[in-house]
């Protein structure tokens, strides 16, 4: 059993230590919420403990479809004992149905249909407000090889296809998340972050009612329900 140690991070969302073995990680889910690269604050009552569990379930669930994640053992309600990493500086967006940043930047209403699934990369930058990028400055910073983007992108589209089948059966609907990945030591590439709703867009499938973080980004009501709704439908709770 890995023994916590001291905290070697503190993110937005998560507080992430060091145990006694180098191989391992544990990390702690906070109530915090922010948007818009930290400009707005707030808390969302029991979010920690709601997205560790519902990233937990939903990591199980895709490293069972042969996507190796950072997933080792839950230990509490808000903490989970995960493989170390270095993360790959990228978020890695994918897209069902145009909503949120894509809807403003090509005109499309939320909710429109697209021909096909859509990946975007983006810079992991606060500062510099996450810009979008593509495969060129991504190879050009080294930010990640050309064969680590290729199995990125493949995990990113099968993590949609297992993720949006299972969802649709608790008449979910996956509008769009974003993942992050990581090296372990010997370089492999792993799942890594979070599965949440604060990192994807869930929408009930007959109500198109958001069940996401987007609640508290546009100061809608009962974003704590919203959070609660989704582990329910997940794990029954
Ligand atoms: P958009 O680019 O439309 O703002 O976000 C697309 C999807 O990725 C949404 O599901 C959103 O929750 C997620 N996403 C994008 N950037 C971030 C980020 O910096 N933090 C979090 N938590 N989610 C993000």
């Amino acid at each position: 059993m890995a023994v916590k140690m001291e905290q070697m991070y503190e993110g937005k969302a998560k507080k992430v230590f060091a145990t006694d073995d180098p191989g391992l990680c544990i990390v702690s889910y906070k109530d915090d919420a922010t948007a818009f690269d930290g400009k707005k604050k707030g808390t969302i009552a029991d979010k920690g403990e709601i997205n560790n569990r519902v990233t937990n379930h939903l990591m199980k669930l895709l490293s069972e479809q042969g996507i190796p994640t950072h997933f080792v053992e839950e230990l509490s309600a808000r903490e989970t004992l995960v493989k170390r990493v270095t993360i790959v500086p990228l978020e890695v967006i994918v897209r069902n149905i145009a909503a949120g940043s894509l809807s403003k930047r090509l005109g499309l209403p939320e909710g429109t249909k697209m021909g096909a699934t859509v990946l975007e990369f983006c810079y992991k930058d606060d500062a510099l407000g996450d810009p979008m990028v593509n495969e060129y400055h991504i190879a050009a910073m080294g930010w990640a090889s050309a064969e680590e983007l290729e199995t990125i992108a493949a995990y990113a589209f099968k993590i949609n296809e297992a993720l949006s089948l299972y969802l649709k059966e608790v008449n979910i609907e996956l509008i769009d998340f974003k993942l992050e990945f990581g090296r372990l030591s010997d370089g492999t590439l792993v799942l890594a972050d979070e599965i949440s709703p604060d990192t994807c867009r869930f929408w009930d499938s007959k109500t198109r009612e958001k069940l996401d973080k987007d609640r508290f980004r546009r100061d809608m009501d009962d974003i704590e329900g919203a959070y609660r709704e989704i582990l329910k439908r997940l794990i029954g709770q």
